[in-house]
């Protein structure tokens, strides 16, 4: 029997399947302390981790036989893959299971953005509704416009997919071609310059490393149409917030739709007071379906690790 820490209970799905090991859960709804996590790691052969959790060297040296890290995600910007490497421990992620998914809630964002609906339900709730009007909360077509989307793998094509009924031209922006998305939507591979000059709707789906980091920036933002709109269900971390702020205040563009913010859970304090701006608590991937398959995902790559062998979803097989 393994002993295994979960950093936060998951979907049904994935403990059952590790029922017959050692499991030590942290039950509370907010993501434990690093004091908390390496404490929870002591003596453990597997840790389940949340893309909350910071997991560093410190927090290996918990435990001299960590076997594994498996995180309930796909971005892995809060573990040190290096490090773990390095003392032979194997990371593991959840990618495919979450792609469409993801695709769908940055639709959702930018069709409320968009189309103002926040705001037309904030309105509705006040009781200000008087009757149809030719100018009540007038937004943009989302047909016919042109779509950039940074960062095309598995969200960023999905999303690009999602275009199709809505008759829309495809720029891309990424380290590599996707022939695949331009066989299929017949997308156009540009620079990132063009994209953000020529884009209605940008919306990054990029992982988080240094090269992606505040990618997104007081430049980039003065260079997109002021009518367009960024969409951000990537990670904070690749749009500089505070500039974000002055671009949406300034108006240097039409608005933003945001599932993820810098310093989560702090976001940038004006936010809350902009109506150009539509606010998701980091839900990309929170459908029951999904959640429950990415259990399922975790729980399969620990069980691998504990017979030895190199999980399914491994990002550093090296380590072995
Ligand atoms: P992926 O690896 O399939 O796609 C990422 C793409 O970004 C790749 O095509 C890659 O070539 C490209 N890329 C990497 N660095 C780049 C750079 N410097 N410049 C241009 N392109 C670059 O990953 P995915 O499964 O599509 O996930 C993408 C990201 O979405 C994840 O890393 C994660 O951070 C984020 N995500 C967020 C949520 C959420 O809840 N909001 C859920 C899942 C994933």
């Amino acid at each position: 029997m393994a002993k295994i820490f979960l950093t936060r209970r998951l979907p049904e799905e994935g403990i059952k399947l590790l029922e017959e090991h050692d499991l030590e859960i942290y039950e509370e709804d907010y993501p434990p302390s690093k004091e908390e996590i390496i404490a929870g790691v002591k003596g453990k052969d597997a840790l389940i981790c949340l893309l909350t959790d910071k997991i560093d060297a410190e927090v290996m040296s918990a435990s001299p036989h960590l076997k594994i890290i498996a995180n309930y995600a796909v971005g892995i910007d809060n573990i040190d893959v290096k490090e773990a490497t390095k003392r032979g421990i194997l990371v593991t992620n959840t990618p495919g299971v979450l792609t469409e998914t993801v695709a769908d809630l940055a639709w959702a964002l930018l069709m409320a953005i968009a189309r103002r609906i926040v705001e037309g339900d904030k309105f509705m709730r006040q009781g200000k509704f008087k009757g149809w009007a030719p100018l009540l909360l007038v937004g943009a077509d989302i047909h016919g416009k042109t779509l950039g989307i940074i960062g095309a793998g598995r969200i960023g094509r999905a999303f690009a997919r999602r275009a199709k009924g809505f008759d829309m031209e495809i720029l891309y922006y990424d380290k590599k071609r996707n022939e695949k998305l331009e066989r299929e939507m017949n997308a156009r591979f540009v620079d990132l310059d063009i994209l953000l000059k020529e884009s209605d709707f940008v919306s990054l789906h990029v992982p988080l490393t240094e090269e992606t980091y505040h990618m997104i920036g007081e430049r980039e933002l003065k260079m997109m149409k002021k009518t367009a709109y960024l969409i951000n269900t990537a990670r904070g971390k690749c749009i500089d917030e505070k500039a974000l702020v002055r671009a949406l205040k300034e108006k240097w563009i039409a608005g933003a739709a945001l599932d993820v913010y810098e310093n989560e859970p702090e976001i940038e304090p004006e936010l809350v007071n902009l109506d150009n701006v539509v606010l998701a608590p980091h839900i990309g991937s929170a459908s029951y379906e999904t959640r429950s398959k990415m259990a399922i995902m975790v729980a399969e790559n620990v069980l691998a690790a504990l017979r030895g062998e190199i999980p399914p979803q491994c990002v550093n097989p090296e380590a072995k």
